[in-house]
């Protein structure tokens, strides 16, 4: 048995941050990961050509002020994302014509939800799912179109995603264009050394007080709090608790939780969603248009240029919802052809060769379950953000969703880090 004064359970970039604030008051502290790798829903790469880039999280949104930080502190390097004015909308070898009919029905039905999400939506609409929101929009391809951008922006089924839901999450994120937005928006910058690098730093600053492949199985509070792992236990004084509530519904808590806090992880899941980045000698695609789309065939899919300055050329592509879990079920090979041969038309027959190509499934991570943030199912409340996060006796609560600036982003994640710690000082 491991004694330690401070519990952190889960090594993602709140957990993380909550250690690196106690460490550095003096604070003995352990942080007790799931997985064999640090970062939880972060996770960087290098690929064959020498460049980072990021399978997970990535963006810093226009007003994200904690990840900026943090990165400075760490020696990491912010970019603004190469972008050009508007994504190019492809349906099969078409171009859909931004002045067209169908972006003008689907601008018009955005401009809706954006002025529910701004005078907020009546409570009747949380038991009204997006499906039946999109069933109502005319013409085939502004539904699709509506339909991939949000299953992108959200991640979850859009049968499993309320009215309510959806625009108070477009309220709470600062609306609808700093969402969908690159240039002013919460796509502005990348990381040069991927966000991969800030994790990677954190867990090297605490050295072996990260404990990878320590599961945690059930907390018991009594005198002291006792956190049993699949690789044995550890007594502190305080737990705090990152992973997002529908993960975290597989510790068993013992006094059991507040009926608030189990109904917060019973009413909430994780989206669908998968990630691949395909690297090239040189980002070939600024000289035939931009490397920017959203693709309407199936899978649907969202494609960035995510090129650092002077580095080889990264194309970045999001899938999110049902498209994401039928793409999971090909075969590697079936899925990389199924992502890149839409673009061939568009940017030619290049894009199908890769000097590298990497990819994750994050509905199939055992441990963080999908992303990018839990979502609230249709009809509850729970899970509409910021979740709560008052102490429960020693337990106190980290993790993105919790954060009253930017839940569900990497911001999110360090505020909420960051909160947690003075939480367990103060007490200590
Ligand atoms: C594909 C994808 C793209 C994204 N893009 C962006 C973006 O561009 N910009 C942005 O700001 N945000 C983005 N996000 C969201 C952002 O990554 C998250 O908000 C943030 O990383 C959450 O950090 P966290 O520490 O709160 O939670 P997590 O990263 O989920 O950390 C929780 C940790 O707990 C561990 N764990 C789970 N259960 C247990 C257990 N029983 N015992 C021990 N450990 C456990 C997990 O393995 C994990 O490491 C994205 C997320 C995904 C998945």
């Amino acid at each position: 048995m491991r004694d330690s004064t401070v519990a952190v359970v889960g090594a993602g970039l709140s957990g993380l941050t909550a250690a690196r604030e106690l460490h550095r008051r003096g604070i003995d502290v352990i942080v007790l990961e799931a997985a064999d790798r640090v970062g939880g829903r972060v996770l960087g790469r290098t690929s064959a050509l020498g460049s980072r880039f990021d399978l997970g999280g990535q963006w810093i949104g226009h007003d994200h002020h904690l990840v900026p930080e943090l990165a400075a502190e760490l020696g990491v390097t912010m970019f603004p994302m190469h972008t050009g004015t508007l994504p190019t909308v492809i349906d099969g070898e078409r171009r859909v014509s931004p002045l067209g009919p169908s972006m003008l029905v689907s601008a018009l039905a955005l401009a809706g939800i954006g002025v529910l999400a701004r005078v907020g939506a009546p409570a009747r609409l949380n038991a009204s799912t997006l499906d039946r929101w999109l069933s109502r929009v005319p013409g085939r391809t502004a539904r699709r179109l509506l339909e991939v951008v949000a299953l992108i922006s959200w991640t979850g089924d859009l049968d499993r995603l309320s009215v309510r839901a959806a625009t108070d999450m477009i309220r709470y994120q600062g609306g609808l264009l700093t969402i969908l937005g690159t240039k002013g928006g919460a796509q502005e910058s990348l990381l040069v050394e991927s966000a991969g690098a800030l994790v990677e730093r954190l867990a090297a600053e605490l050295g072996p007080r990260v404990c990878t492949g320590h599961r945690v199985t059930s907390i018991v509070c009594g005198d002291r709090v006792l956190v049993r792992t699949a690789s044995g236990d550890v007594q502190a004084d305080k737990a705090i608790v990152t992973p997002p509530p529908p993960v975290a519904s597989r510790i068993a808590f013992e006094p059991a939780l507040p009926p608030n806090l189990v109904a917060l992880q019973r009413n909430t899941y994780m989206g669908s969603v998968y990630k691949a980045v395909a690297v090239y000698h040189r980002p070939f695609w600024r000289e035939r248009g931009g490397g920017e789309f959203i693709v309407l065939d199936r899978p649907g899919s969202a494609v960035f240029d995510t090129t650092a300055p002077g580095g080889p050329g990264h194309l970045c592509v999001l899938v999110g919802g049902p498209d994401a879990r039928e793409l999971s079920a090909l075969d590697a090979a079936a899925r990389r052809e199924a992502v890149l041969r839409p673009l061939v038309p568009h940017i030619g027959r290049e894009v199908l060769e890769p000097a590298d190509w990497q990819e994750k499934s994050w509905h199939l991570d055992e441990f963080v379950e999908g992303g990018y943030v839990a979502l609230p199912k249709p009809g509850t409340t729970e899970g509409f953000v910021p979740m709560p996060c008052g102490p429960v006796g020693d337990i106190h609560w980290g993790g993105s969703e919790t954060a009253t600036g930017h839940p569900g982003y990497l911001d999110g994640a360090i505020e909420a880090g960051r909160r947690a710690a003075a939480e367990v000082i103060a007490a200590l």
